[in-house]
């Protein structure tokens, strides 16, 4: 069997990101299978290839935990495309895919597409068919039908919501994905649209298949109403409370932050209210609330929400917002992981996990710009740039 080494300045390795200097990883098959702690300890032979990166630094492939395939910010009237035809989404998520594993993703968590876009490309890039992170995916998100969720279906009652589930299971999701909230509020009492009933009906089909569930919840009553249901992870919490902070802390459920719809002023103007005043006031509240999730000390992980390419800047507000670097880069890797339950598969360059690994200019524990300088990328054991 052929082995590839890889030689760098630093690797930040292990479940706890470690720096290690001019050491050197081990590839067969795939897989990292030796960690050199310095490189004059590789061995030579004509199987062997070595690859020297020099002053670059290798850090595990980046998760994004909040994706949508189909759904891309970067087009004009992107959420008006979410009712393309089913082509017209999948060729988009086909370009959408390829972007975001040349930009260092090489998973992806989905929160829902259309059609089982999904399903079917988690399946077409597993079998090497098409090019792009692998999948962790939810099929048809499910939303009330006078609630939020562009990218979702409408359901209404228990009993529509159980039977969506269980086609979503029926198809092969990895994880069931609903709407209780909008995105950002902009009025002081939070709207939510799905009744406990609904909540627990989805919950109970995902555990009775032994899989999770995910909920688009921005806070207030919702955000109560899904950690009492059950669901193991909240996505966006913008007006998580401290109270709420200590609940979900207390409950031991994830969190996942897409930082930039409040963040970045062209999203923020375009979601909140119309006048200016009024979204930079929402901006403040939301920056305080996020804030007071991350100094509480919630497990999370960090998503981009369709701003494909756009993780490395995520990760930054996130420590705008008052994150360590170290638990930043955990966000989009190690703990990344976990919260997709791939963390014995990848997520660390650790012996034994999938060689997806992306080379920066930089280190991103000392500055977290370096993210957005990809050098190379590799998803298991295969160059991609
Ligand atoms: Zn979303």
């Amino acid at each position: 069997m052929s082995i590839h080494i890889i030689k760098a300045d630093k690797i930040i390795t292990g479940k706890d990101l470690t720096l290690m200097t001019r050491g050197a990883i081990q590839i067969e098959d795939g897989k990292i299978t030796r960690i050199y702690n310095h490189a004059s300890q590789i061995p030579s032979g004509e199987h062997i290839t070595v690859t020297d990166l020099g002053d670059k630094t290798l850090i595990p492939g980046m998760i994004d935990c909040h994706n949508h395939l189909a759904l891309d910010t970067r087009i004009e009237h992107h959420l008006v495309k979410m009712n393309d035809c089913e082509c017209e989404q999948t060729i988009r998520a086909l370009k959408t895919m390829n972007d975001d594993l040349h930009a260092g993703v090489t998973t992806a968590r989905c929160l829902g597409d259309r059609f089982y876009i999904d399903v079917t490309c988690k399946k077409a890039q597993k079998e090497g068919r098409i090019s792009g992170p692998k999948l962790v995916v939810s099929g048809i998100g499910m939303r009330a039908s006078h609630g939020h969720g562009y990218v979702g279906m409408p359901f209404d009652g228990p009993e529509e919501f159980r039977r969506q589930a269980r086609e979503n299971i029926l198809h092969g999701v990895d994880f069931l994905k609903v709407f209780m909230t909008k995105v950002i509020n902009a009025t002081s009492f939070i709207y939510h649209f799905m009744s406990p009933e609904e909540l627990r009906a989805v919950v109970q089909e995902a555990r009775s298949v032994g899989i999770t569930t995910a909920c688009h919840c921005s806070g207030g009553q919702g955000l109560d109403d899904c950690i009492d249901a059950g669901i193991d992870c909240l996505e966006h919490v913008y007006y998580i409370s401290e109270r709420q902070v200590e609940k979900v802390k207390n409950a031991d459920r994830w969190v996942v932050y897409t930082p930039s719809y409040a963040l970045n002023d062209d999203l923020l103007f375009k979601f909140s209210p119309k006048d200016k005043d009024g979204s930079l006031k929402e901006k403040e509240i939301i920056c305080k609330c996020l804030e007071g999730a991350i100094s509480g000390g919630l497990k999370f992980g960090i998503g981009t929400d369709g701003i494909h390419q756009g993780l490395a800047q995520e990760a930054i507000y996130i420590s705008s917002l008052g994150a360590s670097n170290q638990d930043v880069l955990a966000g989009i890797t190690v703990n990344a992981a976990k919260l997709c339950h791939v963390d014995n598969v990848t997520g660390s360059i650790t012996e034994g996990m999938a060689a997806d690994l992306v080379a920066l200019d930089g280190n991103p524990l000392e500055d977290l710009s370096a993210l957005k300088r990809v050098e190379a990328v590799y998803q298991d054991g295969k160059k991609i740039n």
